[in-house]
């Protein structure tokens, strides 16, 4: 039931669901406005992983160093095509500052919060409100052709369980085939984080926007948001393609687009789209038990129930919505290089999304600079499936004043005001 505070949430990503969620709960009377359909953004299509395994950023110290050179090669993982773009470089040039170990351990243990509050409230929303999301308890493998890094993964598994008491069991050898009997021989060896859970995506999607309706929420779909407009230190109206909106807070949750709202928030958010590819086909008859990431390729596959997924690289390419095939040909041939049985010809999908890559591995999530009922939550990179939980629930104790229950600190907007 509301209690007559009302909350419009932008963007209808899992990020946006979750905040409405957790508003709806809080008895805001929530309105949800999304520029086409739930989902229509990162998360639809993406690898469905629940991982708090995944606590530690993209940078380090030496992560520079070792991936300039392979940066500019057309079929490495990560592509950042030379072009001018100076949003791009300026992003860069930040990013390189993350890459000392302080400020690895700083985003790690940010991360770390958010990914193991989002596990135990995601089993307790799947659970409360019935969403059947073929969540599933496997773990997660990390699978190497190269001995060299599979070795050298072991100071990382260290530092996991040390800092953060996350587990990872070592498969050297043939000892990984024996574990998942669906990799080809000649594995250098696993990791196996036996806590990490995954899920299909677009039924979270399609469970999350049954309970925020069930609770009372509206859901809005294409209604595309074109200007915040302020009025002295507040965002008096919602202007869109259907019209103006008005409410008492307003939650901008439009992952790798919330930098065009910079005027509105009061400063610049480095957030970039990081475009990301899956291929989702018919169950495999060999389909693996186990979500595996082929580490030297960065490839993800996801054994769902209900089919096979493919999906990752990372390209720079700025606000680009094309489907490049030759990206879509590394998935393919990654997944050839590492399982026995062939991916078939035929998909059901090809797809792509762009990851909100901030630039420090942690999102913004906090009140704007410039507009105290504005909260911004975006940037969630590539954990914002296993993060959005905590991140809604965190939007929502900010919007009514509580104590968070996770500290808050590491994700404010006050880091780049
Ligand atoms: C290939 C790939 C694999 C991935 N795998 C995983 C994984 O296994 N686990 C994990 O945790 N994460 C994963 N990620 C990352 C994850 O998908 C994203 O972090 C997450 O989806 C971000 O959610 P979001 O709600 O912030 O953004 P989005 O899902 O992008 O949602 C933003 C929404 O806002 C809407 N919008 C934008 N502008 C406007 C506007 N002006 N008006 C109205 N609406 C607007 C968009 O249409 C969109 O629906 C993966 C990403 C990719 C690309």
């Amino acid at each position: 039931m509301s209690d007559g505070r009302t909350a419009i949430v932008i963007g209808g990503g899992l990020v946006g669901c979750a905040s409405a969620y957790y508003l709806c709960r809080d008895g805001w009377k929530v309105t949800l406005l999304e520029r086409q359909m739930i989902g229509s953004g990162a998360s639809h299509g993406n690898c469905g992983y629940v991982c708090p395994s995944h606590a530690m950023p993209l940078s380090g110290p030496g992560v520079v160093a070792h991936t300039l050179p392979t940066l500019f090669k057309r079929d490495a993982p990560l592509s950042i095509p030379l072009r001018f773009d100076p949003g791009l470089w300026k992003w860069l040039l930040l990013f390189t500052r993350q890459c000392t170990t302080d400020r690895m351990m700083h985003a790690a243990a940010g991360r770390n919060a958010l990914l193991a509050s989002s596990m135990s409230l995601y089993r307790q929303i799947v659970c409360e409100e019935s969403i059947d999301c073929e969540w599933t308890d496997r773990g997660l493998l990390l699978v190497y052709k190269s001995a060299k890094d599979f070795d050298s993964y072991k100071a990382t598994a260290e530092l996991l369980k040390r800092e953060f008491d996350i587990q990872a069991v070592a498969y050297p050898g043939e000892a990984v085939k024996e574990f998942e009997p669906t990799l080809k021989s000649g594995m250098a060896g696993g990791w196996h984080f036996p806590a990490d859970a995954h899920v299909r995506p677009d039924k979270l999607l399609a469970g999350f926007k049954r309970a925020i309706e069930q609770r009372g929420g509206e859901i809005r779909e294409n209604v595309e948001v074109v200007t915040l407009l302020r009025d002295g230190k507040s965002v008096a109206s919602v202007e869109t393609s259907q019209g103006p909106f008005t409410a008492d807070l307003i939650v901008l949750a439009t992952g790798a687009e919330a930098p065009q709202f910079a005027k509105a928030i009061g400063c610049q958010l480095p957030i970039q789209p990081g475009k990301g590819y899956s291929l989702t086909m018919r169950p495999l008859k060999n389909q693996p038990k186990i979500p595996m990431i082929f580490e030297e390729h960065h490839v993800a596959v996801t054994p769902l129930e209900s089919g096979f997924r493919v999906g990752s690289t990372m390209e720079f390419t700025g606000y680009d919505r094309s489907i490049n095939p030759k990206r879509l040909a590394l998935l393919r041939k990654s997944a050839a290089e590492h399982l026995e049985e062939p991916l078939p010809e035929t998909v059901n999908e090809e797809w792509a999304g762009w990851r909100p890559m901030s630039v420090d591995g942690l999102p913004c999530i906090g009140r704007a600079p410039a507009a105290r009922n504005l909260i911004v939550a975006a940037g969630n990179g590539m954990i914002g499936l296993a993060t959005a939980p905590a991140t809604g629930k965190l939007v929502a104790e900010i919007a009514s004043e509580q104590t968070p229950h996770i500290d808050a600190t590491p994700y404010s907007l006050s880091r780049f005001a």
